[in-house]
């Protein structure tokens, strides 16, 4: 993921299955119960030929993986990216499930994605590819089997293709095919910035445990798109500075605080943070290793690594992305003392909004947007709380204490179904 990782370094799977293997020990759970969680329950590859717009055809990979669907249908993100590979998918569809049974959701987890850099392709092309990819995925997704929703380089207009897709092959409508719809076709109000409210509930209450006021607290954003964008936001509206924000492209710095509404104008009309007004431009790694006291990882994984974690000097990091601290780099931030706020916990307000939205779906009766954000802010504050009693009760780290919370309840859920036959 990153140029100066080491080579042989272990990717995305293995430190989901190494933080599995963990919080199996620490439970006293017999080897079993690691054998039957460290691999998917279903998986599928699928071909997908795509008619280009100068009639050409090119043929694209995409994977769709369940990891546990014992306490629900499985749930998780497409993801539309050129580094897409199937063990990652793997890997992402674990932490699918250790998130939704964290904030205790009746959902098992999945993940999907397309290797492609959709930068390359055009709106009717992107549509082709995903109604294709979905009905290649259709035997095994349904609003009772496995729900997707948006991910990196998906969004509410891919989730409304496929539903589409999905409703003219059942021949009627299935709004609770996917969540991450828009609006107008049963999405829910405040899905779009669930995931970022999430962090920023759960980045508040981080500070405020290790004494740090907002107004006198600075903070780094790595990542511009749906994640750290809001983030960012609802951390400057709080009042803390914004001292650095980056994207694929490179990172922009400014010791005074960086003006966000400023900075998303800028996006908007350029399409990056570089080149932002006022703003010194900074390779993009570095902004990780400045001296903040929040850093928000909110782009890809293993972009904290072995390599360069003893120069990550923030007191706080708050994972907005999935399984951007790598099982080595967690250790040496750890022995520094730094907290860090595991994804499974951190970023888990998108899947609890895509709850909501498959429940208001159900019920066919709509929240308002205040009443979403209420119950969000509310699930995820308790699951805080739950989280870092355990921790303090057990001397263990927030990330092994959400993995154990979490582990517990699936494991649970499969002791009491049974083993068929
Ligand atoms: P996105 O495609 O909207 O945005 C990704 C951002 O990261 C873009 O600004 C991109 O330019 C930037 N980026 C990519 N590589 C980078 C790099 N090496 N350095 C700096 N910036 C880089 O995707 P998103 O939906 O915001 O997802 C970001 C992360 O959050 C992913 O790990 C995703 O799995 C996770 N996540 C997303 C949601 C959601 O609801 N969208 C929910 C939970 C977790």
């Amino acid at each position: 993921m990153n140029g100066e990782e080491v080579t042989g370094a272990p990717g995305p799977l293995d430190n989901a299955q190494r933080q599995l293997a963990d919080a199996v020990r620490l439970l006293g759970y017999p080897d079993s119960v690691l054998a039957a969680l460290r691999q998917p329950r279903r998986e599928i590859t699928v071909a997908i030929p795509l008619r280009r717009d100068d009639g050409t055809v090119e043929v694209l990979t995409g994977h769709r993986v369940q990891h546990n669907v014992s306490r629900g249908p499985a749930k998780g993100g497409v993801r539309y990216s050129p580094a897409v590979e199937l063990d990652e998918v793997r890997a992402l569809s674990m932490w699918m499930t250790w998130k939704c049974a964290l904030l205790d959701l009746p959902y098992g987890g999945a993940k999907g994605g397309v290797r492609l850099d959709p930068r390359n392709y055009s709106a009717a092309e992107l549509e082709r590819v995903t109604r294709r990819y979905t009905t290649e995925i259709l035997p095994l997704i349904g609003p009772d089997r496995d729900i997707p929703a948006p991910d990196i380089g998906t969004d509410e207009q891919t989730m409304a293709w496929m539903m589409d897709t999905c409703s003219v092959a059942a021949g009627h409508t299935v709004l609770g095919a996917v969540t991450g719809k828009p609006l107008s076709l049963g999405g829910s109000r405040g899905r779009a910035q669930a995931t970022s409210r999430g962090v920023f509930h759960v980045a508040l209450a981080a500070l405020q445990s290790r004494g740090h006021s907002p107004e006198s607290s600075t903070c780094a954003v790595q990542g511009f798109g749906k994640v750290g964008r809001d983030a960012a936001r609802l951390l400057f509206e709080s009042g803390l500075r914004v001292v650095a924000a980056s994207d694929q492209y490179g990172a922009v710095h400014d010791a005074e605080g960086l003006d966000v509404h400023a900075l998303e104008r800028h996006v908007d009309a350029t399409g990056s943070v570089l080149g932002m007004p006022g703003a010194d431009a900074l390779p993009g790694d570095l902004l990780l290793e400045l001296d903040v006291d929040l850093l928000v990882p909110a782009a890809v994984e293993g972009v904290i690594h072995a390599g360069n974690a003893h120069r990550v000097r923030a007191d706080i990091v708050v994972e907005g992305a999935n399984g951007p601290t790598t099982t080595d780099a967690d250790q040496i931030l750890s022995d520094r003392g730094a907290l860090v706020v595991p994804d499974i916990l951190a970023n888990a307000g998108g899947v609890l909004v895509s709850y909501f939205e498959w429940v208001q779906g159900n019920q066919s009766y709509w929240w308002s947007e205040q009443e979403v954000n209420d119950r969000l802010e509310h699930r995820m504050i308790a699951a805080w709380h739950e989280v870092t009693s355990y921790a303090g009760a057990g001397g263990m780290s927030l990330r092994q204490a959400a993995t154990c919370i979490s582990v517990r309840r699936v494991a649970e859920a499969h002791r009491t179904r049974g083993l068929y036959p």
